[in-house]
């Protein structure tokens, strides 16, 4: 006999997590299961490739709540649990250990799958892909001076474990399968080649144009493989993008295309299923145009509209995708999406650390990045997708909040 709830959420990432405490902040009162393969309860993800990774903190320290309020607010959790089938016609879920669960409203949080490289070697110790708290301790318990680190991919992850991993003393390879610089495919080249320089600077080698094809070694890694040389490594990190984990929507047949298909309201292709965070690929209605975006903020932000729905509120996934990164003495924010064709426009001077940068097209702001420079988070959200020209926004003496 299935348990029954009002609503079960599938995934206790930071977007299921957000997801049941904007239920009980919007006054639901139906029972809530929350279940997810992660042991830990939900934590705030971003901390595993910076706090975590650089000062070696607690990723228990990250815990969105302890616990103890869940129990306090009648949420039953199944953490360390996976749902293996999802009955949209039934409505019911089936846990790994053959539990079944009822539910009025599902909703799917499943996040988002690190892509592996299936080259020879790939089961040897101390190869890693980062995603859980678990891959954050297992890569920073290998940290110490003189450790060589080789990294796989120039992308978030990769930067970001890169600038952990030299703070903490390693030694420290980028393997990148182009010649292009890290980051290029979101910021272009210019910005991709800042970043790469700040890498440099702080000693962080780069292997271009190096496609890798084995790990060798005995039991645990020793070398990477690749086809512009070999690469001595105690430790490797793979960050080569993820996949959304759509296997239950679609065993479910949801609608899926990139991700989930949900409207702006996160509503799938069934009444009784929602889908958020990293899986969704959703109606924004500020940009009139479907997104999937796999960044902490979209997690929170569309949990707290998928509780709306379900709370029969109007909130719609109406604002400009956000994220931020550290690397070494650089932060940054960007808001927006811009494109490989768009031109990219600096203000202020790169050289001094501290700048702007506004990505544009047809004669409108797409996106744009503050580097180490925090004042105009709000004025600057506020610019994408207002006409502004290319001069005026590169002139310093317009302040941001007159361009
Ligand atoms: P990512 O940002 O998509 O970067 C993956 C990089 O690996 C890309 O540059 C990609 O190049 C490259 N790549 C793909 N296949 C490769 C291969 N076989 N060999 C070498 N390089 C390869 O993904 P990620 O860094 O793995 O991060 C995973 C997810 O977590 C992303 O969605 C990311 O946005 C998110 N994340 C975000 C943050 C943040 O917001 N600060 C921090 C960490 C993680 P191509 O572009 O040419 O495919």
């Amino acid at each position: 006999m299935a348990e029954e709830f009002g609503t079960v959420v599938i995934g206790a990432g930071l977007a299921g997590g957000t997801v049941v405490e904007s239920l009980r902040d919007a006054g639901y009162t139906a029972k809530i299961a929350l279940v997810g393969a992660d042991p830990a309860a939900p934590y705030y993800r971003p901390d595993l490739s910076k706090k975590v990774m650089i000062e070696g903190s607690d990723p228990a320290d990250s815990a969105l709540r302890g616990e103890d309020w869940y129990s306090a607010h009648d949420v039953s959790t199944y953490f360390g649990t996976s749902v293996t089938a999802l009955d949209a016609n039934a409505q019911k879920v089936t846990l790994d250990d053959g539990q079944e669960l009822s539910y009025g409203q599902a909703i799917l949080a499943t996040g988002a799958v690190p892509r592996t490289l299936d080259v020879p070697g790939a089961q040897l110790g101390n190869i890693h892909t980062l995603r859980d708290a678990g891959d954050a301790v297992a890569i920073r318990s290998q940290f110490g001076d003189g450790k060589k680190v080789a990294i796989i991919g120039g992308g978030w992850i990769g930067l970001e474990v890169a600038a952990a991993a030299k703070s903490n003393g390693c030694d420290v390879t980028v393997i990148l399968n182009t010649d292009a610089p890290p980051l290029s495919a979101v910021l272009g080249h210019e910005l991709g080649e800042y970043f790469e320089n700040l890498h440099r600077k702080n000693g962080v080698n780069f292997l271009k144009n190096a496609n890798t094809t084995a790990f060798t070694g005995d039991s645990a890694v020793e070398a990477v493989e690749t086809s512009a040389g070999s690469v001595p490594a105690d430790l490797v990190v793979v960050g080569i993008g993820a996949d959304p984990a759509i296997d239950l929507a679609a065993s479910a047949e949801l609608t899926t295309e990139n991700g989930v298909v949900v409207d702006d309201q996160m509503r799938t292709s069934d009444g009784n299923v929602l889908a958020i965070g990293d899986i969704a690929n959703a109606q924004n209605t500020l940009r009139g145009e479907r997104l999937r975006v796999e960044h902490w903020d979209n997690s929170v932000r569309q949990a707290e509209v998928a509780a709306s729905t379900i709370s029969g509120g109007t909130k719609t996934y109406d604002w400009q995708p956000y994220f931020y990164t550290d690397q070494f003495d650089l932060g940054m924010e960007y808001v927006g999406r811009g494109g490989p064709e768009d031109d990219v426009i600096i203000r202020g001077d790169k050289s001094s650390g501290e700048f702007i940068v506004f990505w544009h097209r047809d004669g409108k702001v797409t996106a744009a990045m503050n580097v180490n420079v925090w004042e105009y988070g709000d004025e600057l959200r506020a610019l994408i997708g207002k006409e502004v020209t290319a001069d005026r926004l590169a002139y310093e003496q317009v302040p941001v909040g007159e361009l």
